[in-house]
């Protein structure tokens, strides 16, 4: 991890380090695009036989095993699993889905113009695929994270691909009700989920993080079949003035863990407190391999001139995560997927228990979107209705305004409409 000050002799080496980490993508895919549209391709052409070839290959599955988990399955490791994670798992679902139904776009009517209703409803989609990641570590947390905002929209039908799944991945799946659920990860996970084959049916929409194999099939697939964002490698920053040393060292170091490529800033204008966190990052990354790796790769301190400096460039960052000192940060705070207030709330928490969404935008999307949320697995559809002196009111408007467009037709239909109904 290097510190940096923004100012002085080391104001460029800041600037180049600065726009070196904004222009990062959320991931880079094009290594892999050919490799992944040739499973793409191959999964359409010949369906299951080259999904379970490809599972086979690339997550050892036995040539004559079910790609298929069953219910029982699924019970036998949610009874194999202690009473003590079985609770918490129960918990972090409880508040995943409280925070899921606050969250829940609601359906309204309202009269502008007197005559004309107009609203909206909320309908969930039919069928979404929720792509658990099972390549390095098992992540349960993910599977919660994404069957249960897709529960709370109503969608009947949740497909969960998951490659080798651990006993607490198809513990949670238990938990969350999950009926159908296929051993399969990467980009033939996806392809069978977005093409369908002669024993899967297809689904409306994709979610959930990856490695570069999923998030490129992801993004090729979505042309045809909604996504919901790039969630590639994490990324942290944290901004602060006041915070413990140890406390923000570790946030950063816990964050890195997670891939090589993770970003890892500390914004702040308090020089002594930047130079107390670099030393207690080389403390507590000491024997994380992983850790250091990406710290030294994209770890950064900043020392700015001002506070306000400090709040800019985090704005310019637009991270997936975003640690503060207190709620009155939140007042400059606009572009971020999550943010974490005071010394009491690791990034972690997040993660795991508190309820939003560990799905976030990577890549500075924080600048068009936040985390999942129930709002991805629901359509909001507009209504509008007109009573007679409705239409007479903004009739003759909208005519002017599709004349204005030579849209004759347009003009037309409005002035039909506007005459008395002569029914047969
Ligand atoms: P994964 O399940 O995403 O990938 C495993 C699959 O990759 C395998 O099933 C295989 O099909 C495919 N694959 C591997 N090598 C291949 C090759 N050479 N050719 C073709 N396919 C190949 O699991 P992972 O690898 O552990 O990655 C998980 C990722 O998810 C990490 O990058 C992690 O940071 C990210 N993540 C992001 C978020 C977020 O919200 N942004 C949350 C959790 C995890």
């Amino acid at each position: 991890m290097k510190l940096v000050k923004t100012y002085g002799r080391t104001r460029d080496t800041a600037a180049a380090l600065m726009a070196e980490l904004e222009q990062r993508g959320a991931v880079s895919t094009a290594s892999v695009e050919k490799v992944v549209r040739g499973i793409l391709a191959d999964v359409r052409k010949n369906g299951d036989k080259a999904v379970a070839r490809y599972a086979q290959q690339f997550d050892n599955l036995a040539p004559k095993a079910s790609l298929l988990v069953t219910e029982e399955e699924m019970q036998a490791a949610w009874e194999a699993t202690s009473p003590e994670l079985r609770e918490a798992m129960q918990t972090a679902q409880d508040n995943i889905r409280a925070f899921a139904e606050a969250q829940k776009p609601r359906e309204w009517t309202n009269t502008f113009t007197e005559g004309v209703k107009t609203g909206q409803i909320v309908r969930p989609l039919g069928s979404v695929g929720c792509y658990v990641p099972g390549g390095r570590y098992p992540l349960p947390s993910t599977l919660l994270m994404t069957t249960t905002p897709a529960r709370v929209a109503g969608v009947e039908r949740i497909v969960v691909c998951s490659p080798k799944p651990a006993q607490e991945t198809l513990a949670a799946a238990h938990l969350a009700g999950v009926t159908e659920f296929y051993r399969i990860g990467g980009a033939q996970a996806i392809a069978m989920m977005a093409y369908g084959t002669s024993t899967v049916a297809r689904v409306d929409k994709i979610v959930g993080p990856g490695n570069l194999f999923v998030t490129a099939a992801k993004s090729i697939v979505s042309t045809e079949t909604g996504i919901d964002m790039p969630a590639g490698p994490t990324e942290i920053v944290v901004t602060s003035e006041t915070g413990d040393p140890a406390g923000i060292a570790a946030d950063l170091v816990a964050q890195a863990e997670h891939d090589p490529e993770t970003m890892a800033v500390l914004f702040t204008s308090n020089e002594a407190l930047g130079r107390a966190v670099l030393a207690e990052v080389k403390l507590q990354s000491r024997s994380n391999k992983l850790a250091k790796q990406s710290l030294t790769a994209r770890g950064a301190i900043f020392v700015t001139q001002s506070v306000t400096e400090a709040q800019e460039l985090t704005n310019r960052l637009a991270p997936e995560h975003l640690s503060v000192d207190s709620a009155r940060d939140l007042e400059w705070v606009e572009n971020a997927g999550s943010v974490f207030v005071g010394p009491y709330a690791p990034q972690s928490m997040g993660d795991y228990i508190s309820g939003p969404n560990h799905v976030l935008p990577t890549g500075r999307n924080g600048r068009v979107r936040g985390g999942l949320s129930v709002a991805d697995f629901v359509k909001v559809i507009t209504v509008q209705e007109y009573t007679r002196k409705g239409l007479a009111t903004l009739g003759p408007k909208a005519i002017l305004l599709a004349e204005a467009e030579g849209l004759k037709g347009h003009a037309e239909s409005i002035r039909i409409k506007m005459k008395p109904i002569r029914r047969k």
